[in-house]
């Protein structure tokens, strides 16, 4: 094993984890009560893609300890609209990326595996403090510090400078099979919603790339 990678499903991941490099890789989903749980469906079929182990970890009681997000309370609505507008902010879930790279990390010092791999993205930084490169800088030294372990873990994140259009651009180049991919928030539909904030994200990216968009959307 030498790369733990977080794959939620969609289209960041999925790119990250048909990278050459990083295998042997285990890829790692997490079930923390989001509502979009269809996510995890997509993430086992693009482990399967790549040939990679994949293991999904519930954090039982998660969402419900930590209300006030439309991702995991269904108390707040998904909210529409463009990803960078401050609405967006609803979809932000207590630490989580803090609490799955940590997890991550631990998994990868029970492997002996060399590095953990995020695809959190330039995208990211605005509404999610902690997709930011002084954070990951910072957690990879405090979780170094707090293994015996004679030899560094990385947390990689390659694609931190990256938009994603970039990521798009980057996937059609790896042959991603994006139409296995998920991105969207709403926990109802069998196929994208096509108006929340990830729905228009993903929209953007195909075509600001200059990509076939293999999505079906609600809207
Ligand atoms: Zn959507």
């Amino acid at each position: 094993m030498k790369t733990v990678l977080i794959l939620s499903g969609g289209m960041d991941s999925a790119t990250l984890a048909h990278e050459p490099g990083l295998g042997p890789l285990l890829c790692l989903s997490f079930d923390y009560g989001q509502r979009h749980v269809r996510e995890l469906t997509a993430a086992a079929a693009i482990a399967a893609a790549v040939g990679a182990e994949h293991r999904i970890l519930r954090l039982d009681g998660f969402a419900a300890a930590c209300p006030g997000s439309s991702l995991t309370d269904p108390a707040v609505a998904v909210p529409h609209g463009h990803y960078a507008a401050e609405t967006m902010k609803a979809t932000v879930v207590s630490s989580r990326n803090a609490i799955l790279l940590a997890t991550a990390f631990g998994v990868a010092v029970a492997h002996g595996a060399e590095q953990v791999a995020t695809a959190v993205h330039a995208g990211d930084h605005t509404i999610y403090p902690d997709c930011r490169e002084p954070f990951l800088v910072a957690l990879e030294e405090a979780l170094n510090l707090g293994v015996w372990s004679d030899r560094r873990i990385a947390i990689r994140a390659p694609y931190l400078a990256l938009s994603k259009i970039d990521i798009a651009r980057r996937g059609g180049e790896l042959g991603v099979p994006f139409e296995l991919t998920w991105t969207c928030y709403d926990p109802q539909g069998a196929v994208h919603c096509g108006q929340c904030g990830a729905c228009e994200e993903r929209k953007e990216a195909f075509r600001d790339a200059g990509l076939v968009d293999p999505t079906e959307y609600a809207a």
